[in-house]
């Protein structure tokens, strides 16, 4: 395999926009007879799906769940960051540049992050657009708090629910273009092969999760946006749906995948607790703002309840070991610190399987300094969600919490327009794997996603878009597009193809449209944005089966 990453020559802040002004355009009367597919709804993929409706395209997107406002992204907690430098304390886009760097331990492709870090300042301003409810200090202006790897305060947050937060304002951008009719949207449709036409890809075969169709959707290009595979180990803090399905199958088709290794152990999950668990739950990273960890200095204490071990019995390891930094280490350091501690005998909580994995997450010394109700507008959903799960009261007792795998930084491999070594396959979001190296900071992940799906894949896709002639992509009845179980019983193109159709072909399903017309489409979509057919559910639909 030949990978070429194609990186701007230049310096490095000069790279992005001297790139974007050599990318090739398509004027706006020829977008609609491009055809977009966007395979995932969470930040990365509403936000690409509602960009490129916005700018013409013909746009279809597909997620597994209910609705695009259930992606995994719902779940971020703690914030996003930005190099505003509204504290005005040092920050800049080159010291958020560094700080990415350095925290993946110098591994992340340098001309990406810089770009991301470049972008980071449009998001904010995008979102805040959108009406994301972002936290705001007393006289109006936008807040911000600290996070793990930075000497600066750059975090935006709206509470403990920031992704719910950016989600919603990435979803408003995109049920805005699903009732424009720009954007059509399938949901419970899990892709299940990616299809290439002469070594591109030009569309995917699905199964829709209610009627158990298998249907094929041809386009002018592919964008995956389907998150990352954290649950590849069997305890993580992902949604049970990570389960890296389209990624995967697009790597069959030949995708390459980079750094499958570098996965990201969060120091502050709730530890495990039993042996009949499913899933491990995140206490956001924010909470090292105020929250200061340690253990017992003596094996000996590790029994007792925290509030008899006198402050010169307790180890702050973190502030001991990492000064400058202290209890906002980086993710992987803190991470390992916790586990050395514990490995010495000296973790808290109950035991399971004989060892107690736990370590003090304290926040007595803040609520001294600043008072519960502080401490309750800052984090008190986040302390709300650990006295349902653990029973504990966690302004009264310092929480108890454990590394767990949280984050996979290896993905597809992109190369600097997030085209994978497949041409005319994008990847955007935790699907990819360019942006943090061997460790991601936290608050970069919403900031990669969000980056990605408004600010970079619009350029390169379009890029890419006008190298290919429209309305050249495949019928959707090419063999190509077959599912592949089917394909090997083919006979002849034809024949075979009907055969796998009328056996794929749900009964009982009305058949509302006309023969002519693309199925695609919903059938009360207005006539002035009636397009080109374009993708089509299979035969089933068109009455020819
Ligand atoms: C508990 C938790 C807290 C976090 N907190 C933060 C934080 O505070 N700050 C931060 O920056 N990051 C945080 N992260 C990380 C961040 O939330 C994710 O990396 C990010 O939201 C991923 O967004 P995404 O759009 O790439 O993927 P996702 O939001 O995971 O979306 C994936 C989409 O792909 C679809 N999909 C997947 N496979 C298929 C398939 N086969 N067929 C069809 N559709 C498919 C899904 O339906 C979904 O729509 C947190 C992560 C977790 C687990």
């Amino acid at each position: 395999m030949k990978l070429d990453s194609k990186i701007p020559a230049g310096p490095l802040a000069d790279k992005w926009n001297n790139h974007k002004a050599k990318l090739r355009l398509v004027n706006p009367a020829n977008r609609r007879k491009y055809h977009v597919i966007v395979v995932g709804s969470g930040l990365a993929g509403s936000a690409a799906a509602a960009s490129f409706a916005e700018m013409g395209y013909e746009v279809s997107c597909f997620c597994y769940q209910d609705s695009p406002r259930r992606a995994h992204s719902i779940a971020a907690q703690g914030g996003i960051n930005a190099a505003k430098n509204y504290q005005n304390d040092g920050d800049s886009v080159r010291r958020l540049f560094q700080d990415t760097i350095k925290g993946g331990d110098y591994r992340a492709r340098e001309a990406n992050v810089y770009r991301l870090a470049q972008v980071s300042v449009n998001i904010i301003d995008q979102c805040v657009a959108q009406g994301v409810p972002f936290a705001r200090e007393y006289g109006g202006l936008l807040a911000n708090r600290s996070f793990g790897g930075a000497q600066v305060s750059r975090t935006f947050y709206a509470r403990g629910q920031t992704g719910q937060q950016l989600l919603i304002g990435a979803y408003s951008a995109l049920s805005r273009q699903i009732g424009l009719g720009t954007v059509r949207m399938h949901t419970r449709h899990e892709m299940l092969d990616l299809v290439l036409v002469d070594g591109k890809a030009k569309g995917i075969v699905t199964r829709d999760l209610v009627t158990g169709a298998v249907e094929s959707w041809a386009a002018d290009v592919v964008v995956l946006c389907t998150g990352g595979y954290g649950n590849v180990f069997y305890l993580s803090t992902n949604a049970q749906g990570c389960n890296v399905t389209a990624t995967y199958r697009a790597h069959r088709r030949g995708a390459g995948f980079a750094n499958p290794c570098y996965t990201q152990i969060h120091p502050t999950c709730i530890p495990v607790h039993g042996e009949d668990q499913a899933k491990l739950t995140l206490m956001s990273e924010s909470l090292r703002n105020d929250g200061r960890v340690w253990v017992p200095k003596n094996a000996a204490d590790c029994a007792k309840p925290a509030a008899e071990i006198p402050e010169d019995a307790r180890d702050y390891f973190l502030e001991r070991k990492y000064p400058s930094y202290g209890n906002l280490a980086p993710r992987d350091i803190a991470s390992r610190a916790a586990k050395e501690v514990c490995d010495e005998g000296r973790g808290v909580g109950q035991r399971v399987d004989g060892k107690r994995l736990g370590v003090y997450l304290d926040f007595s010394a803040a609520i001294r300094r600043l008072g519960e109700a502080e401490i309750r507008a800052r984090y008190g959903n986040l302390f709300d969600m650990y006295e349902n799960i653990t029973g504990e009261n966690a302004y009264q007792q310092p929480m108890r919490i454990f590394p767990a795998v949280h984050y996979t930084m290896g993905g597809l491999w992109v190369d600097y327009n997030l085209q994978s070594n497949v041409p005319g396959l994008f990847v955007g979001g935790e699907a990819n794997f360019s942006d943090h190296g061997a460790n991601r900071l936290g608050a970069s992940a919403l900031m990669q996603g969000l980056a990605d799906g408004y600010f970079v894949l619009p350029y390169v896709v379009t890029d890419y878009l006008a190298g290919e002639k429209p309305g050249s992509r495949p019928s959707p009845d090419a063999p190509d597009s077959r599912p592949p179980s089917r394909r090997s019983t083919t006979a002849s193109p034809g024949s075979s193809r009907s055969t796998a159709r009328s056996r794929l072909a749900p009964t009982t399903r009305p058949s509302a449209r006309s023969p002519g017309r693309s199925a695609a489409w919903p059938a009360t979509r207005p006539a002035s944005k009636a397009r080109s057919a374009t993708c089509r559910r299979s035969a089933r639909t068109s009455g020819r089966t």
